[in-house]
């Protein structure tokens, strides 16, 4: 199949995905003397930042999503292609994508990252993941399709393991989604299931490290845990699930939580394309550039955001994968790009850290910003909120947002709890869009199998 890309006597720019990198890579290049052909899997730019709200029901899907050809409409130099990428040719400067070739002059790999399951087939298998928002959308389904199977059950063990939650890992998506459904037991799951007993819901956040919030300042790590506390949420350090089968989720060969729902957030690999030398993909699957964001070994190839592996001084396990990291690196790459082309040196990449934050739950989150300045409490949740507000993309979006979000402060109350779709585990589609289960067993079609479950 031909792709139809119009000729153009300036080199052209290919530029793989527009999560944050590729977005702001394309927005960038607006004025210079390229093609710029943008080709990612979706038609939109998704906020992955706010996708563990539209899985709690606290946001529409589509207040969070933007359509990538809205995004460019009047950028004369722009294209887009709606494809699954396959594979990279760097010898003949051609990508492979699912709707035929795309020859490139520069290549950008802004693919961002996919969910790491460690290779625990169980938890890939049966594992709720948050990295897209069908990922989002299913997740909101199966809480309320198992709201709805616990009222079924007169199987008290059964009705426990349907109404627990497990979220694994203690990051900012696994603190945010362990607050936001603490806030949804209490005040939005009574007012719908009067006839269940919610004092036994219980919500675990369970993280193999020492401490939540891994990156952050211990000052946010404390005060992120007393929240949680607070909220009712089992923080559970030092600990891992180690497999996810039969209703339970398995700290050892013996203990476990029973649950239904388990919620990975444990981690994510690169986003990496078949082709690229195995020299630079790194062990979780990162691409190795140096301080021009160029891919080792391939002068006209570059990565940027989560897929790129940036080592240096200050970070010697490479960028964190956020987006600011992904933003900037795509404003110097631009830069670089049109430097380039006229043939000049390029210039390094350095990371300005303007801080992080996360939100708990209302009135409660935790910002770091530079130079140990910390806050918390009802300040840091307005600055998270006016942060994520003023970053969404798209005027109608974050209007939407901000009435949802006063709408549920006033209301204590989430509107948006339809089981529109409902969720079948064999449904589930991992980011490169393909069912996850069935290349795993004839089985795999959601089967809690019998209710021999240990009360917690
Ligand atoms: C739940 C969650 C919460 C987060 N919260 C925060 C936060 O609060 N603050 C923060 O700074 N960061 C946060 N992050 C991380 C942040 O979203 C990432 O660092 C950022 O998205 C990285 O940008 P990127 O451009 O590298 O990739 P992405 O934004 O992930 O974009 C990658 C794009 O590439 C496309 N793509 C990938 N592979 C292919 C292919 N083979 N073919 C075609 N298209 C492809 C995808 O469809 C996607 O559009 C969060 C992430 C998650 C999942």
């Amino acid at each position: 199949m031909d792709t139809n890309l119009p000729f153009s006597d300036k080199p052209r720019v290919v530029i793989v995905g527009c999560g944050f990198g590729g977005l702001q890579l394309a927005k960038d290049l607006a004025n210079a003397p390229v093609q710029v052909v943008v080709v990612d899997r979706n038609n939109y730019h998704n906020f992955q930042p706010l996708l563990y709200q539209v899985a709690t029901g606290a946001l529409e899907a589509d207040s969070i999503a933007y359509p990538v050809r809205k995004i460019f409409a009047g950028q004369r130099n722009f294209l887009f292609r709606l494809a699954d990428v396959t594979g990279v040719e760097s010898a003949t400067n051609t990508l492979h994508t699912s709707v035929g070739e795309i020859r490139y002059d520069y290549l950008v790999l802004a693919t961002g990252s996919l969910t790491n399951f460690f290779g625990i087939e169980s938890i890939e298998r049966n594992a709720m993941q948050i990295k897209s928002i069908p990922n989002a959308l299913n997740l909101r389904s199966f809480i309320f399709q198992n709201f709805e199977k616990a009222l079924l059950t007169a199987d008290a063990a059964e009705r426990q393991a349907l109404m627990n939650i497990v979220v694994v890992g203690g990051g900012p998506t696994g603190v945010e989604i362990s607050g936001s459904l603490a806030e949804m037991r209490k005040h939005v799951l009574p007012k719908d299931y009067p006839e269940l007993d919610l004092g036994k819901m219980q919500i675990f956040l369970v993280e193999a490290g020492p401490a939540l919030l891994g990156p952050m300042s211990p000052a946010s790590q404390a005060d992120a845990g007393r929240y949680l506390h607070e909220l009712g949420v089992q923080v559970q350090l030092n600990t891992s699930v180690k497999r996810f089968e039969d209703s339970k989720a398995y700290y050892s060969d013996t203990e476990f939580i029973p649950t239904e729902n388990l919620i990975w957030a444990a981690g994510v690999n690169g986003a990496t394309l078949p082709g690229l030398p195995d020299a630079v993909v790194t062990r979780n699957k990162r691409v190795t550039v140096n301080q021009w964001n160029q891919v080792e070994g391939l002068a006209n190839v570059f990565a940027i955001g989560d897929v790129a592996n940036l080592v240096t001084d200050e970070m010697p396990k490479g960028m964190p994968m956020l987006a600011p990291v992904a933003q900037q690196q795509a404003s110097v790459l631009a830069k670089n790009l049109v430097r380039l082309t006229k043939g000049e040196a390029p210039q390094p990449f350095e990371y300005t850290n303007k801080g992080v934050m996360a939100i708990v739950a209302r009135n409660k989150a935790v910002v770091d910003l530079p130079k140990g300045v910390h806050f918390n409490g009802f300040f840091g949740w307005l600055t998270w909120l006016f942060v994520h507000l003023m970053t969404l993309v798209g005027f109608r979006n974050k209007v939407v947002a901000f009435v949802d979000w006063a709408f549920s402060y006033f209301s204590s109350d989430q509107a948006l709890r339809l089981i529109i779709r409902p969720f079948k585990r064999r449904d589930m589609r991992d980011d490169q869009g393909k069912r996850t289960a069935e290349h795993l067993t004839a089985t795999a079609e959601y089967n809690p199998g019998p209710p021999a479950i240990q009360e917690a």
